[in-house]
């Protein structure tokens, strides 16, 4: 499953093709994805230039010249597929239209964006861009991990008194935008706070210590995304899924990594979602 830094991957991958570009033709091929798309979808791309693309948590907001906002959620398999473009370094014909090719934009500059989604998991929506803050997907989320309102001072305050496990609190989209499974693992590893400690517990100095963690974790996973972004133009199109190290994620029994601790990565099972750690670094 897609998380923020994929996301960003993707947005940026896009970004070359689709800003300041007009979608001269879109073809919509089925009535829904995870939801239904809203009505004359197609009509409405058509003939919109693509005056920005930004990303909101898990969300690609493409801001359209029609005064509206075309949001995309790869859900949990959704794949963008980029063809035909000669931008840059990179050249791929369009492909022959494949199973789960559910929305085929070409653009004016020659590039097609492909949306393929096999398990249907994905969504698009058109809002006015004015309020699509309040779009209801969008509405609920806390702030964005990377931003300023993002601070210790925030954090400090949702997790006084909170008597959840810590992981959990980071799951919590209402108390940070766009924080997944995978990267809240990798976070409580460098900060040394064993997933299952109750929030109200991590103290003051670590919670100082978290936010910068959490953003560091995030920027060196886009980082290592926008570098993956030349071997995919290379490679097939397809923007965002790129080989990432982690630490602890997926790693049960792996020696810890940590220089000297000698302890073992283990596994537990927390609210049906695995969580990784060393019981050694972490308490
Ligand atoms: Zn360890």
């Amino acid at each position: 499953m897609p998380e923020l830094p994929e996301v960003e991957t993707v947005r940026r991958g896009l970004l070359p093709v689709m800003e300041g570009a007009v979608i001269a033709a879109a073809a919509v091929n089925r009535p829904d994805l995870r939801w239904p798309f809203p009505p004359g979808i197609a009509r409405r791309l058509t003939g919109a230039r693509v005056t920005g693309l930004r990303r909101r948590s898990k969300y690609i907001l493409a801001d359209l010249s029609t005064s509206e906002t075309l949001l995309i959620h790869l859900g949990m398999s959704g794949r963008m597929l980029i063809s035909g473009a000669q931008l840059g370094s990179f050249h791929h014909a369009h492909p022959a239209p494949a199973k789960h090719d559910h929305v085929v934009l070409d653009m004016d500059n020659g590039a097609r964006v492909t949306f393929n989604d096999a398990r249907r998991f994905g969504a698009m929506d058109l809002m006015p861009t004015a309020s699509a803050e309040a779009h209801p997907l969008l509405s609920v989320l806390g702030p964005e991990p990377l931003g300023n309102d993002f601070h210790e001072g925030h954090l400090a305050a949702r997790l006084k008194g909170r008597a959840t496990p810590i992981k959990s609190a980071l799951l919590d989209q209402h108390l940070v935008a766009g924080l997944g499974n995978i990267y809240v693992c990798e976070v409580l590893f460098r900060a040394g706070i064993h997933p299952a400690r109750m929030a109200r517990d991590v103290t003051s100095l670590e919670v100082s210590r978290l936010v910068p963690i959490i953003r560091e974790v995030l920027s060196e996973a886009i980082e290592a995304g926008g570098s993956s972004l030349k071997d995919y133009r290379q490679a097939d199109g397809e923007l965002g899924y790129f080989q990432h190290s982690f630490k602890v994620y997926d790693r049960a029994g792996d020696a810890c990594t940590s220089p000297g601790c000698g302890g073992q990565v283990t596994r537990i099972v927390q609210l049906g979602r695995s969580s990784f750690f060393c019981p050694l670094c972490q308490r």
